[in-house]
């Protein structure tokens, strides 16, 4: 059963909103990529990319083999890229599939390679080079290596080359301009070797700081979703609806631990989601929620499934009535960049925890209207 007392609202207008800007942004020759990686970061993987699909968009990156072969049992079927490493017993999962591994290690690539020997078949496949990021990818230094596997294994086609910034969003570091360099070393070696190599290397915030890292195609996750520049605008709201609404004496504390106590007779209104929805313990008395276009604070400590709101400045609210927990209303807006900085996280860690927080319910719009399940697939 659907929550019909707390949800999400995705709008998938705004989605398409930001998907051309990056467009115009990065201009016609470069791909992009959308990173669909844990569930469409809370938005729903499905969802959003069999729309983007129907928007023509013929890539998609995941983190891992699970979340590929969702979207291949939906119905996607452009390319879809696994960034991150995975064991060697997926590689027929891999292959049965047609998903594109990132690889990051000789020992995968050797396996590969073995692997589509001995099925007789030809398969694509992507390097990832750590330039800098220090996480996936091979150091430059074992290139030479991965080229002789490669030419061990003439089914394995090389097709792509990829790096990750570690800073992209600072403009300034020069750490960026150093992961750059590395990349360029990379690829001028594949190019002198006559491969005709894709590469793609930039993430949001390379989309809006760094041109020059567009290269044949781009991989956006966050802008998609509507941060990373003014320009975006949220595709993810949170909602609920007031359970109870009382008033409490003087002196009353709020919560466990009574972190907040009421300094007068106080009108508090209980909103049905906690830290169990993605909703922070963090928030606890520092976050605001928007009711009938008026700003509310939370007092006391948010709990797993529901926290408090002080209204006494408006008498007028009443059970039933809807909260804007993550969202706009006229002039006002909590987003997740706020969000986060209450928290001391970014926002990306407050879309995905509210996206993996099973209980809310989910809702798609487009144009203003509500779709439906079936519309939706
Ligand atoms: C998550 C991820 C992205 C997307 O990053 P954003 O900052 O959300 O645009 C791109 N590339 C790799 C390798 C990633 O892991």
């Amino acid at each position: 059963m659907l929550n019909k007392l707390a949800w999400k609202e995705i709008d998938l207008s705004s989605l398409f909103h930001n998907f051309s800007i990056l467009k115009d942004k990065v201009g016609k020759n470069v791909e992009i990529i959308p990173v669909v990686k844990a569930d469409a970061y809370g938005h729903g993987a499905r969802v959003i990319s069999k729309f983007l699909a129907g928007k023509g968009v013929k890539n998609f990156a995941v983190a891992i083999i699970e979340e590929g072969i969702e979207l291949r049992n939906h119905g996607i079927e452009g390319r879809i890229l696994v960034l991150s490493p995975q064991f060697l017993d997926s590689i027929p999962y891999l292959v049965n599939y047609n998903l594109i591994p990132v690889v990051s290690s000789l020992e995968f690539l050797s396996a590969l390679g073995k692997y589509v020997l001995s099925k007789n078949i030809e398969f694509p496949f992507h390097l990832g080079i750590d330039t800098g990021m220090g996480r996936e990818g091979l150091m430059l230094e074992d290139l030479d290596k991965a080229l002789k596997i490669i030419e061990k294994y003439p089914s394995l086609k090389l097709e792509g080359l990829s790096s990750h910034l570690s800073s992209s969003e600072d403009k300034f570091d020069i750490y960026n301009e150093k992961q750059g360099e590395i990349f360029e070393r990379a690829y001028n070696k594949l190019k002198k070797l006559g491969y005709n190599i894709f590469c793609h290397f930039a993430n949001t915030g390379a989309i809006f700081n760094f041109p020059k890292f567009y290269y044949h195609g781009v991989r956006p996750g966050i802008a998609l979703y509507g941060y990373g520049d003014d320009n975006l605008i949220p595709v993810m709201s949170v909602k609920a609806r007031i359970t109870l609404i009382k008033e409490v004496p003087k002196d009353w504390g709020i919560g466990y631990n009574h972190t907040y106590i009421t300094r007068s007779p106080t009108l508090i209104a209980i909103i049905p989601m906690g830290y169990a929805d993605g909703y922070r313990r963090d928030f606890s008395n520092r976050a605001c929620v928007i009711i009938k276009n008026k700003l509310f604070p939370v007092i006391g400590r948010v709990s797993m499934d529901q926290f408090v709101v002080d209204i006494s400045s408006d008498p007028s609210i009443k059970i039933g009535d809807l909260v804007i927990i993550l969202g706009r209303s006229g002039d006002l807006s909590i987003d997740a960049e706020k969000l986060s900085s209450l928290a001391n996280t970014i926002p990306y860690e407050i879309l995905t925890a509210f996206g993996m927080a099973k209980r809310l319910g989910c809702i798609y719009k487009y144009e203003e209207k509500i779709l439906s399940e079936v519309t939706l697939y």
